[in-house]
């Protein structure tokens, strides 16, 4: 009964008013159609924003998490097994993924008149424990003084195979020392080291670690990239 009632009152409406509400009922469709790209342009707006939010704090996540499991700024590490590592030289074992990649380097560094000489490959986190702890005592340090030369036993990048000192067979007394970067070796290493897939693994921008220009890792493997993923991570973030 109610709805007939409210029919018979629409229909009571004299033309002109119907019109009127036409014209109205139009006018709010086109604000409507008007309004509506802003509409959309501002929910896409608070979309994206949540979305890079949540990637931001994902990334900060991970970041703790990294730097959670680093000790004075040295990454951890696994020792790699001895079925892994082969022998090149006197006290020198490296990992066998790059041995061949290490020794062509040299070779070719020879035939330029550049005499690399290998000073540290492998150390088991034993030696490395050895290294840490007697040298901190020798020299008096504090263990974060320490960590800046020497990486703790578990954090070495020795300990994985992949990590190579090497010195310049013509100046010796640079042996370990920043001097070396200003040797005929170092030079030779920072123009051709890449095309053998080595690279420095402490630059001049870590504030943890000194800067080691004898100090060479090899990331020609699909095992040594992934031992350091997590440091190349970072070494990234620090270059953005
Ligand atoms: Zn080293």
């Amino acid at each position: 009964m109610k709805k007939t009632h409210e029919i018979k009152e629409v229909i009571d409406i004299p033309l002109a008013e119907r019109r009127y509400l036409v014209k109205e009922k139009l006018k709010l469709k086109k604000r409507i159609l008007f309004i509506s790209p802003f509409f959309i342009l501002f929910f896409s707006f608070i979309t994206f924003t949540i979305k890079n939010y949540l990637k931001i704090n994902t990334a900060n996540l991970e970041n703790a998490k990294e730097s959670d499991s680093s000790l004075l700024g040295h990454l951890p590490y696994k020792e790699t097994t001895k079925e892994k590592l082969v022998f090149i030289e006197p006290h020198i074992w490296v990992h066998k993924d790059m041995s061949q990649a290490l020794l062509q380097m040299q070779a070719d560094a020879k035939k330029e008149g550049v005499f690399l000489v290998f000073l540290s490959g492998f150390r088991s986190i034993k030696l490395q424990d050895e290294i840490f702890y007697s040298l901190k005592s020798i020299r008096n340090q504090i263990a974060s003084e320490r960590a800046r030369v020497s990486a703790p036993p578990g954090y070495s990048e020795h300990s994985t195979g992949f990590a190579i000192d090497i010195g310049d067979a013509n100046r010796r007394e640079t042996d370990f020392e920043v001097e070396f970067e200003n040797t005929i070796a170092f030079r030779w290493l920072k123009n051709n080291a890449a095309k053998y897939h080595f690279r420095l693994s402490f630059n001049k921008n870590n504030q943890n670690v000194d800067y080691e220009p004898w100090h060479w890792r090899y990331e020609g493997s699909i095992e040594a990239l992934k031992a350091f993923e997590a440091s190349n991570r970072k070494l990234k973030m620090l270059s953005n």
